[in-house]
C-alpha cells in the first residue's frame, strides 16, 4: 500500500479514544482519516493492559470527575451493543466496595449517593452489611460493602480491535511502527514528522487529533499546548490468583482508596472477562509511559522533563511519598501485595499467588494545582490534543470522544471536511443521541 503524503486528519494513537475518534469522524465526514502509531496494532498499549471494568460512575465525585462520570454513564449501553452484536465476552459480575475500618464507613454512604448524582439508578446498588456481603461472598470480611450490580468485566483490548477492523473496513487507513517525533503548524495545517523503520518522513494533515496516551503531552508540548503541565507514570501490576481458591470470589472487591487525594484505587480483587481473578493493580512510580518491566533507568532524563515545579511540589507532600514508598514495596515484596488484599479477603495466600499478569502505565498529569482529575481538550489551530485520559477513560472512552468531535465541529474546526448525507452507524451507536445529552 502507498503511504499516503497528505491526508485531511491524522489521527495519533490506535488506543480504545483514537479508534473510537475515527469511528466517529468516519461516520460522519467523507474525508481522508490515518491513524498513525508506534505500535504495529491497536490497542497495543493501556487499552488492552488495564482491568478491564466497565466502570459505573458511582465512584467518581460529580464535582470533580464530572466528565468522567457523565461519558462513563451513557457509554455503558454502546459497550453492551458491542459486546452482543461482535460477540465479545461481557460478564456483569458486579463490584462490591468494602469497608474494612470504621473510618471507610462513610465513604459508602457518599460513594451510594454520588451514583445517584452521577445518573445511576438507586436500584443499582445495595449497601450491606459485613453478614449480608459474607452471605454473597462467603470470603469477603468487612464491616459493610456498597454493591455496585452493574458493573461489567470486558476485554477492552477485543473491544477495541474490533472496532478497528470496522474502520479500517470503512477505508481509514494505519500507519502502525511510526512514532510521532514532531508537530508544527504550517499555514493553517500540520507537518507531522515520524520516526520510522527506515528512518525519518513526513506527513502533512489539515487536522490532526492527538489521541497518544502516555504520549499525547509531548506531543501538545510540540505545539506549545500544555506547557504548565507534567506527566508522572504509575505501573499497575497484577497477580493471577490460582484455582480453587479463585474461583470462590464471584465479584469485583475494591476498598475506599487509603489516600483519596490522589487518582488511584488501592488494590482490588477482580473477576477477568475469561473468568480468571487477578489481585492489582498497585502504582509503581516508573519514568515513562512504557516501562512495563524494571525500573526504566534509561527513561530518567525524560522523568526530568519540563516543567519539573509541579513534580518537586508533589514530592515534598508527606501523604504522596508515602504512596510512593507503600506502592514500591508492593511491588518488591508479593507478600506486602498479598497483605493489600488479605484485608478483605482474608483467605488469600501468598502461595496462591504463581504468575504475575500482564502490567499496564497510567500517565497522570500534574499542574499547579497538583493532580489534574479529568481528561483534558486542549485545541491548537488545526490540531486538539486529549491528555490525561485515564480511568474509567476505556468504559467511557465512546462518550468522551464523541463529545471530542461535538466540540470540535460547533467550533469550527471541521468546517473544510465534507458531511456525510446519511452517516452509516453501528447499531446503539449514534451520534446524535449521545451527543444531545452534553
Ligand atoms: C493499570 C490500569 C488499569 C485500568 N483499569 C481500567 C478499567 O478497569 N476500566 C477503565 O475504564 N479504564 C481503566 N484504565 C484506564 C484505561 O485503560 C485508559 O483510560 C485507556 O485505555 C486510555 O486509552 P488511550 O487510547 O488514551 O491510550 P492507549 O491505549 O495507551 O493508546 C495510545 C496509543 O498512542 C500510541 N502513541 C503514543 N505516543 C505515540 C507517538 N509519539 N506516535 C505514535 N503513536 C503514539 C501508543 O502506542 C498507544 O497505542 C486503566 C488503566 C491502567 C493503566
Amino acid at each position: 500500500m502507498s503511504r499516503p503524503a497528505d491526508v485531511d486528519v491524522l489521527v495519533v494513537g490506535a488506543g480504545v479514544l483514537g479508534v473510537t475518534v475515527a469511528y466517529w469522524l468516519s461516520c460522519l465526514y467523507d474525508c481522508s482519516i490515518v491513524v498513525v502509531d508506534l505500535a504495529r496494532t491497536a490497542a497495543a498499549h493501556t487499552s488492552s493492559r488495564n482491568t478491564g471494568v466497565i466502570h459505573r460512575p458511582f465512584y467518581l465525585d460529580p464535582r470533580k470527575k464530572k466528565v468522567f462520570a457523565l461519558t462513563s454513564l451513557l457509554s455503558h449501553p454502546l459497550w453492551g451493543e458491542l459486546a452482543e452484536s461482535a460477540g465479545l465476552p461481557w460478564k456483569p459480575v458486579g463490584t462490591f466496595n468494602v469497608a474494612v475500618e470504621e473510618a471507610e464507613m462513610p465513604t459508602l454512604e457518599k460513594y451510594r449517593a454520588w451514583g445517584v448524582k452521577n445518573g445511576m439508578d438507586e436500584a443499582e446498588m445495595e449497601l450491606l452489611d459485613g453478614g449480608g456481603v459474607r452471605s454473597r461472598e462467603p470470603e469477603v470480611r468487612c464491616m459493610a460493602g456498597l454493591l455496585s450490580k452493574t458493573d461489567v468485566s470486558v476485554d477492552f483490548g477485543a473491544f477495541t480491535r474490533h472496532l478497528w477492523r470496522l474502520v479500517v473496513s470503512r477505508g481509514v487507513r494505519f500507519l502502525g511502527g511510526e512514532r510521532v517525533r514532531s508537530v508544527r503548524t504550517r499555514g493553517g495545517t500540520m507537518e507531522v514528522g515520524l520516526r520510522t523503520e527506515a528512518g525519518y518522513d513526513k506527513i502533512g494533515c489539515r487536522f490532526l487529533v492527538n489521541a497518544a496516551g502516555g504520549g499525547a503531552l509531548e506531543i501538545a508540548h510540540g505545539v506549545g499546548l500544555g506547557l504548565d503541565y507534567t506527566s508522572l507514570n504509575f505501573r499497575g501490576e497484577y497477580w493471577v490468583v490460582d484455582e480453587p481458591f479463585a474461583g470462590r470470589v464471584k465479584s469485583n472487591i475494591y476498598r475506599p482508596p487509603k489516600f483519596p487525594q490522589f487518582p488511584f484505587l488501592d488494590p482490588h480483587f477482580v473477576v477477568r472477562a475469561d473468568g480468571s481473578r487477578q489481585i492489582g493493580p498497585n502504582a509503581v512510580a516508573v519514568p515513562g509511559p512504557y516501562v512495563y518491566s524494571g525500573i526504566g533507568l534509561a527513561k530518567l532524563a525524560g522523568f526530568l522533563s519540563r516543567p519539573i515545579q509541579p513534580k518537586a511540589r508533589l514530592l515534598m507532600n508527606s501523604d504522596f511519598v508515602s504512596l510512593l514508598a507503600g506502592e514500591w514495596r508492593s511491588s518488591l515484596s508479593k507478600s506486602t501485595m498479598c497483605g493489600r488484599v488479605r484485608k478483605f479477603v482474608p483467605g488469600l495466600d501468598e502461595g496462591m499467588l504463581n504468575r504475575r499478569a500482564v502490567f499496564g502505565v497510567r500517565s497522570s498529569l500534574i499542574g499547579p494545582s497538583g493532580f489534574v482529575p479529568e481528561a483534558m481538550l486542549l485545541k491548537g489551530e488545526a490540531s486538539a490534543h486529549i491528555v490525561n485520559f485515564n480511568s474509567p477513560g476505556a468504559t467511557g472512552a465512546p462518550a468522551f470522544s464523541a463529545m471530542v468531535v461535538k466540540e470540535l465541529r460547533e467550533e469550527g474546526f471541521l468546517d473544510g471536511f465534507r458531511e456525510r448525507p446519511a452517516p452509516h452507524f453501528m447499531r446503539g451507536w449514534e451520534f446524535q443521541p449521545l451527543i444531545s445529552r452534553f
